[in-house]
């Protein structure tokens, strides 16, 4: 099938674009590189460097699908600059679903997120678990839900929602990238190459040791980004016509903060300093998904821990030299 991957120059969009191209798909990536990298786009698949909003230049009958990742996506920012979000977020996917309706482009997959739930309780997720989001970010995605099923329902789209939960580790070399970096994996591994390095370095911090938790750390469920780029392949072959499916992607194994602290200094053999620090506002102190639909539909299971996945994010920055990509 050919299909267009949406900021497939990103972290998570490189991972899928891969994984689809290995599973035989004829893929081409849409990404203006206003956040990602042109070296996580394949040399052998086409890149279109445009912003989504010129999408119908690109997309014709022969397109048998979009997966969309390209967005905005950073919580703090999305509560200082809203409109950067209903603009970026919810205006530039209405454009994609304009053009995909004018080329008779017939399935979607789309990038959303856990943030859709907002502050939930502690129990794990299920899809229909009241959408309370915190914040533009998470409200933006849950917008695009709503422009989805009634697209669906309307003019026939075949379309899949994915929610991430704490996407990490590395598929091959394609390594977590941001820039400011703001995940726990990525910063901990930074603190672990600066200790190894011997230079006076920043010590981690963990962000609010009073949660009501086990050990008093807030709890994510992390998931490897190979697994998740592979829910995507599964996704596209299951979207039916008229349907939008909304499926969480998460292991159901929530971790917490003490213990990604752990194991990063077990996984890259250094003994890193972890200074603990107030809470982050608009953290959740528990965030786990069930992903019991999305093994039901899907047939998908996560196999890779938070182990597999801080091992493979630090082979993919030690393979290319701390010094020089320091962010990689
Ligand atoms: N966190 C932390 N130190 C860091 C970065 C994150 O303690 O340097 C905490 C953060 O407060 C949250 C968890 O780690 O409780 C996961 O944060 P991340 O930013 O990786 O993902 P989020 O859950 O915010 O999407």
């Amino acid at each position: 099938m050919r299909i267009l991957v949406t900021g497939g120059a990103g972290y998570i969009g490189g991972a899928v674009a891969a994984v689809l191209a290995a599973d035989g798909h004829d893929v081409e990536v849409l990404d203006d590189l206003s956040t990602g990298h042109a070296d996580a786009v394949a040399a052998d698949v086409p890149h279109h460097r445009l912003p989504l909003r010129r999408v119908e230049e690109v997309l014709d009958p022969t397109f048998g699908a979009v997966v969309h990742l390209a967005a905005r996506s950073l919580v703090g920012e999305s509560m200082e600059h809203p409109e950067r979000y209903w603009h970026g977020n919810i205006v530039e996917t209405l454009a994609l679903i304009d053009a995909m309706r004018a080329a008779g482009v017939p399935r979607l997959v789309f990038s959303s997120t856990a943030a859709v739930y907002g502050d939930a309780g502690s129990e794990p997720l299920v899809e229909d678990t009241p959408t309370r989001p915190t914040n533009p970010y998470g409200a933006s995605k849950l917008a695009i839900d709503h422009m989805l099923t009634a697209e669906a329902r309307a003019h026939g789209l075949a379309a899949v929602s994915l929610r991430y939960f704490n996407v990490a580790g590395a598929h091959g070399h394609l390594g977590e990238r941001h820039d400011p970096e703001t995940h726990l994996i990525p910063n901990l591994l930074t603190a672990a190459q600066q200790h190894r390095s011997g230079d006076d370095y920043q010590p981690a911090r963990i962000f609010g040791t009073d949660y009501p938790t086990r050990d008093g750390t807030a709890v994510r469920d992390y998931i490897h980004v190979s697994d998740l780029a592979e829910a995507h392949v599964l996704a596209l072959e299951h979207a039916r016509p008229g349907t939008h499916e909304i499926l969480n992607l998460g292991t159901g194994t929530g971790t917490t903060v003490r213990e990604v602290v752990e194991a990063v200094r077990e996984v890259t053999e250094t003994d890193l300093a972890a200074e603990e620090a107030p809470r982050r506002a608009g953290d959740p102190p528990v965030l786990v998904a069930s992903g019991a639909r999305a093994e039901r539909l899907l047939g998908w299971v996560p196999r890779l821990g938070v182990r597999a996945m801080i091992a493979d994010a630090w082979a993919a920055r030690t393979a290319v030299g701390s010094e020089s990509r320091p962010d990689a």
